[in-house]
């Protein structure tokens, strides 16, 4: 194999490149990104980088030099257009084409549009990209009452910052609770707590009617239930969907992502695809309702992806079984998860010092652990579902029963 290409320069694309070159792949190897930046990390932009705690070189993931090092030619600010599988090329918005012999779709999420009157106003913000954070943070200065649209992991980190700097928060969020995708009810419960002690303000089973504004800039959000709250600055975060419309237009099978199979391959074997946007099959998914394949939006899923991946274009291909695990710094308090919960999962809530673990249960055995200021419990978590073991709910609410060592 003499070309590799990467369509997406994020953490996956990235990984996958530097991945390739440790495990010895000599051949061409191109890097293809829209964004301007070098690759660099997502999750610091709703925490360190929104608080102005660490700035752009510290979000990189490797400097400038790296790339020439390793004989990856990053072509930043460089949107592809299309792929042309019967010739093996890619075309990009300029037109010119770049030939492929294995292709790399890492093309990652887009913030889902919020689908009311108003959200092109000026002072309406979505977070996904540096620059992104930059109108942000420079909006924030002159903001006093915000709302935040969506009460996940992004919108909540975001309340966060801007509560700690002592502005007016309130958050709108659809459904019951927050984090109600992802967490138990215990999880979202102590959340709403430590927001409401720094101050922010939850709406929940509240719908958006529009975003109003005067002189082009938003001045209210209207809910669906008639309440109307002023606001000088709006966040959307109501999830994301997937960038699956080259490999759609290429005829590979896409729904809710680029379907891949175990070994991350699609259904053409000269293309393969990782991180946010490939949808594949997991053992810790199994006995969820939708089914054991699903799209993992984390760190680690585009990490380890991208180290699997380039194994198996190097000769040593296996199947992905990585455990899936993601965190959340929101104020003062860390969500650490491991393992893939399904909304009706058992609870049992297990309480020691300062923070808690909640284990979640799926057809009687361990399927995900949510640590909130226990990261031992979190990493013991990691280890136990990636030997697929398990631990009786009676163990896990014992405080006194020594998780790291039926871990080991
Ligand atoms: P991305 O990083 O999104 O990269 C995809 C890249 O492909 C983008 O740069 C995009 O512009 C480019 N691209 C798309 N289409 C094309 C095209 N046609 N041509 C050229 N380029 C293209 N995860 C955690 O685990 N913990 C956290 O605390 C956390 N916090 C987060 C906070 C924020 C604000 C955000 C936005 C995400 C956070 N995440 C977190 C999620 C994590 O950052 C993502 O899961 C990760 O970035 C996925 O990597 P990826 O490479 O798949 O996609």
């Amino acid at each position: 194999m003499d070309r590799i290409v990467i369509v997406g320069a994020g953490q996956a694309g990235f990984q996958a490149a530097a991945s390739l070159r440790e495990a010895g792949y000599a051949g061409s190897l191109t890097l293809i990104g829209e964004e301007a930046a070098l690759p660099y990390q997502r999750p610091p932009l709703s925490k360190a980088y929104l608080a102005g705690k660490t700035d752009a070189r510290g979000l990189l993931l490797r400097q400038d030099s790296f790339f020439a090092e390793h004989a990856i030619l990053h072509r930043a600010g460089t949107r592809v257009a299309a792929i042309d599988r019967a010739s093996r090329s890619l075309r990009l918005s300029d037109g010119e084409r770049v030939a492929y012999d294995h292709l790399i779709l890492a093309t990652g999420t887009r913030n889902r549009p919020l689908p009311v009157p108003g959200t092109g106003l000026a002072g309406v913000h979505q977070l996904r990209s540096l620059d992104d954070a930059d109108g942000l943070r420079a909006a924030i200065e002159g903001a006093g009452r915000i709302v935040v649209i969506g009460a996940g992991f992004i919108g909540l980190e975001f309340a966060a910052v801007c509560a700690g700097r002592g502005l007016s928060v309130t958050v709108i969020e659809a459904a019951d609770r927050v984090m109600a995708r992802a967490v138990s009810p215990e999880t979202s419960e102590a959340f709403r707590a430590f927001h409401e002690e720094a101050g922010v303000t939850f709406l929940f089973g509240a719908g958006v009617s529009a975003i109003e504004g005067e002189g082009g800039k938003v001045s209210a959000v209207r809910t669906a239930d008639g309440r109307f709250l002023p606001a000088d600055l709006v966040l959307v975060g109501i999830g994301v969907v997937p960038n699956q419309e080259l490999a759609e237009a290429a005829g590979l099978p896409v729904r809710d992502g680029i379907e891949v199979d175990a070994f991350l391959a699609t259904s053409d074997p000269a293309i393969s695809s990782i991180g946010d946007c490939a949808r594949f099959p997991t053992r810790f998914a199994s006995g969820m309702p939708g089914g054991d394949r699903l799209r993992i939006e984390s760190v680690q899923n585009a990490v380890d992806q991208g180290r699997c991946l380039a194994a198996r274009l190097t000769g040593r291909p296996s199947a992905y079984d990585a455990v899936p695990w993601f965190w959340s710094d929101q104020g003062p308090r860390k969500l650490q998860i491991a393992g893939l919960a399904a909304p009706g999962d058992a609870s049992v809530v297990r309480r020691t010092g300062a923070g808690f673990s909640v284990f979640r249960f799926r057809a009687g055995a361990l399927s995900a652990v949510e640590s909130v200021d226990r990261p031992a419990d979190h990493m013991a978590a990691r280890r136990l579902l990636a030997a697929a073991k398990t631990v009786t709910p009676e163990q896990a609410a014992d405080p006194d029963f020594d998780l790291k060592a039926l871990a080991t």
